[in-house]
């Protein structure tokens, strides 16, 4: 689950991760409102999305006056913002974060993240951050250094100076870098996280570090432990389609393809998209209705997937192990009646109480199409969308 700047700022202060003073704001007024309480210009209007590159498409401006502070907040808010992350739709702008504005000496890139190959958290880091840190992974990636950390060690005070080293950071600056990482970590750990970043971590003229900006992203396996943490969603930042399979427990991803997909197991579900690109057609979605999918769970996932208008068929692809054929095939059989399938739907099933299923399917009188394997089911699925 991720969050905006201005929650992930809120939080950080809370851990002792020095960030610029600020606040956030839903109109116009509110934005003036903040930059009066700063007392000082320049001020920095930063529209609040859930995607990075707002900088470069327009979304993040310096205010010198009062008077810039009403333009920009009237020119950002409401505005569509489209970055390099957000597609070429890009995102509605319905909130700002009005912060002081920091006399910059260095821009540094920071950010943790969970590395599964090492089951350790990595700390990434770069002297050369900022709005081109692309550039810098692709171009010269010896540029961003790694450390590695045991989380069953915990960060080590060597860890911390490396890093510190590593970013060449003045003496001055070191001991507060170190607090700064340290609590980061303590922050990341405790919070469950999957990723941090701090793109630009800022030494400011007078050697001081800060995060200027703030990207987080939590394990939502974890969420249930942290009921404080549910209340920072934004469905505002969701795709309506996944919200609503949320509601149901459906693992559902909404892709750019044609082909919906309803399979139990993730494994299952990637192999299938697998199957659906190597036979010409592009999946619509990822759906896994999971282990023990009822009728119900069916239901929904036929209705979702429906709903998508760019979905032109739907191929069912069952593996019957604690989930079995008969109950799945009685679950697609009652979910069709109610849903009213007007597009192709083939089905591939297997596994326990197939010939059940098969029958149940067959004599539903429904307009299906069974494949015998996954090949055949990937060339019906192609030719019923080319
Ligand atoms: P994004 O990564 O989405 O482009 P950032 O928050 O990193 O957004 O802002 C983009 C750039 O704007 C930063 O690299 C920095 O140069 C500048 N900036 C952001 N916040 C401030 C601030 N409070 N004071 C001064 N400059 C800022
Ligand atoms: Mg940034």
């Amino acid at each position: 689950m991720k969050i905006h700047e201005y929650q992930a700022k809120e939080l950080f202060k809370a851990y002792n991760v020095p960030v610029p003073d600020g606040n956030v704001a839903f109109s116009v007024d509110e934005a003036k409102k903040t930059a009066a309480n700063l007392g000082n210009f320049p001020v920095v209007v930063k529209a609040q999305i859930h995607a990075g590159g707002r900088g470069k498409g327009g979304g993040v401006k310096l205010a010198a006056s009062m008077e810039e502070v009403e333009t920009l907040a009237r020119e950002i808010l409401g505005m569509t913002l489209v970055t390099h992350q957000t597609g070429p739709e890009g995102r509605l702008v319905k909130k700002l974060l009005i912060e002081a504005g920091q006399k910059i000496k260095k821009e540094l890139y920071l950010s943790l993240l969970v590395d599964r190959t090492t089951a350790s958290i990595v700390i990434m880091a770069s002297q050369d951050g900022g709005m081109d840190i692309e550039e810098v992974a692709a171009k010269t990636p010896e540029r961003i250094i790694k450390v590695y950390v045991d989380p069953l060690m915990g960060i080590q005070g060597y860890q911390l100076r490396q890093v510190g080293f590593a970013l060449e950071l003045p003496s001055s600056a070191m001991k507060p870098f170190s607090a700064l990482l340290s609590n980061l970590y303590r922050f990341f750990i405790a919070n469950d996280c999957s990723m941090v970043e701090i793109n630009p971590l800022i030494l400011t003229l007078d050697d001081k570090v800060l995060a200027l900006d703030a990207k987080v992203d939590f394990d939502s396996n974890a969420l249930y432990r942290h009921k404080d943490l549910m209340a920072l969603r934004d469905l505002d930042e969701e795709d309506p389609l996944e919200i609503e399979a949320s509601k149901y427990n459906l693992n559902y991803i909404n892709l750019d393809g044609n082909v919906g997909n309803i399979v139990n197991g993730a494994g299952l579900a990637m192999a299938t998209m697998d199957i659906i690109k190597n036979a010409g057609a592009t999946p619509a979605n990822f759906m896994d209705v999971g282990g023990g999918a009822t009728s119900e769970q069916v239901e929904n996932a036929f209705r979702i997937i429906l709903a998508d208008d760019k979905v032109k068929a739907v191929l069912i692809n069952i593996f019957g192990g604690i989930l079995r054929c008969d109950i799945f095939a009685q679950g697609v059989v009652d979910a069709a009646k109610k849903t009213n399938i007007n597009i192709p739907v083939v089905v591939r099933m297997e596994g326990t109480n197939v010939e059940k299923g098969k029958k149940i399917l067959s004599n539903a009188g429904l307009n299906l199409t069974t494949a015998v394997d996954l090949f055949d089911a990937a060339q019906k699925i192609a030719a019923a969308v080319n």
